[in-house]
C-alpha cells in the first residue's frame, strides 16, 4: 500500500502547503481522502492519472478539504474519464455536489463544452454516485473497507465531520482524523492502526495566542494532545498534518498568519517545537508531513 500526502496545509492560501488530500493506492486501485486546493495537480505531479481515481471520501465540508473537487471532476470529464466516481461523505455532501455541475455553479461551462461531440460521450461522470453516510462502515469493495466515526470539529448541527479508517483485506490499516479536537471516538477507530494521519493545526505557542486574541476557531488538536492520542490508540506510525502555515517564510502568508499568532514567531523553527511536543508522549515512528510525502506500508 502506498500513501501519498498530497496537501498538508489548512485554510490559509500557502504555496508550500496545498489543501487536505491523501491518496491511498492499494493493488493499483486509488482511494482519495479529501480534495483540498491543488489535489488534482498534486496527483499529476505524482504521476497519478485523476481519471483513474474513482473513490473519494470527504471528511467534512470546510473548503480546505473540498474546494478542488469541482476542478478534479471537470478536468476528469474533459480528459475522457469513463467511470462515474463514488463520493462518500457526511450529511451535506449531496447538497454540495448538487450545486456544482449541471444546473449548478458550472452549468454554463458544461453547456458550452457540450457543443463538442466528444464531450457528449461521458456526461454521466458529472453525476457522481454520492453516498451520504452515518458513522460505521461507509464503503467496501473487494480490496478495502472504510469506516467512519464522528469527530469533534464543526458543531454537528451545522455540519457533521468524519474521521476515517481504511483497512485492506490483507490486514493493513490507515486512519485519518480529518479536522478535530482530541476525540475518543477517533482513538477507538484508530486502535492498533499501522498508520495514523492526524491533524495538528497549530503549535502550542499559537494556541495560547489564539485563546487570548479571540480570533474564532473551530476545534483542533495540539501537538501535546496528539502525542497522547497516538500513544493511546497504539498507532504504529504517526504522520502529523494540516499545518496552519505557522512555518512559512513567505511574506504574504506571514502577514495572513499574523492574525493567528505573533508574526515574529512564525517560521520553520515552529516545526521543531511541534515535533518535540508530540514526541514527549508518543515514542513510535513519527513524521511531520510535507506535500507529496510518501509512506509505504
Ligand atoms: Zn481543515
Ligand atoms: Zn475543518
Amino acid at each position: 500500500m502506498r500513501v501519498l500526502i498530497l496537501g498538508t496545509g489548512a485554510a490559509a492560501p500557502d504555496p508550500e502547503r496545498g489543501g487536505s488530500g491523501i491518496l491511498i493506492t492499494h493493488e493499483g486501485r486509488h482511494y482519495l481522502f479529501d480534495c483540498g486546493v491543488g489535489t488534482t495537480r498534486q496527483m499529476i505531479r505524482a504521476h497519478v492519472d485523476p481519471t483513474e481515481v474513482d473513490n473519494i471520501f470527504l471528511s467534512h465540508l470546510h473548503y480546505d478539504h473540498i474546494v478542488d473537487f469541482p476542478y478534479f471532476l471537470l478536468t476528469s470529464w474533459i480528459c475522457d474519464r469513463e467511470n462515474t466516481p463514488v463520493v462518500v461523505g457526511p450529511e451535506g455532501t449531496q447538497e454540495f455536489i448538487d450545486h456544482l455541475f449541471e444546473g449548478g455553479a458550472f452549468a454554463k461551462d458544461i453547456e458550452a463544452r457540450l457543443q463538442f461531440p466528444r464531450r457528449q460521450g461521458n456526461t454521466h461522470v458529472l453525476r457522481p454516485d454520492v453516498r451520504q453516510c452515518e458513522p460505521g462502515v461507509v464503503f467496501e469493495d473487494d480490496l478495502v473497507k472504510v469506516t467512519a466515526c464522528y469527530v469533534e470539529h464543526i458543531p454537528r448541527e451545522i455540519s457533521p465531520c468524519f474521521g476515517l479508517r481504511l483497512d485492506t483485506h490483507d490486514g493493513k490499516s490507515v486512519s485519518f482524523s480529518g479536522d478535530t479536537a482530541p476525540c475518543e471516538r477517533f482513538i477507538e477507530l484508530s486502535k492498533d492502526v499501522d498508520l495514523m494521519i492526524h491533524e495538528c493545526t497549530f503549535p502550542e505557542s499559537a494556541i495560547a495566542f489564539r485563546k487570548k486574541a479571540n480570533v474564532g476557531t473551530w476545534s483542533h488538536t495540539s501537538p501535546t494532545a496528539l502525542g497522547e492520542i497516538a500513544k493511546k490508540a497504539n498507532a504504529k506510525k504517526l504522520v502529523a498534518t494540516h499545518f496552519g502555515s505557522y512555518d512559512t517564510t513567505n511574506p504574504v502568508v506571514r502577514k495572513i498568519m499574523g492574525v493567528h499568532m505573533p508574526i515574529d514567531i512564525i517560521g520553520p523553527e515552529r516545526l521543531d517545537e511541534v515535533a518535540a511536543d508530540i514526541a514527549a508522549t508518543y515514542k513510535g515512528d513519527m513524521r511531520l508531513a510535507h506535500d507529496l510525502m510518501r509512506i509505504d506500508l
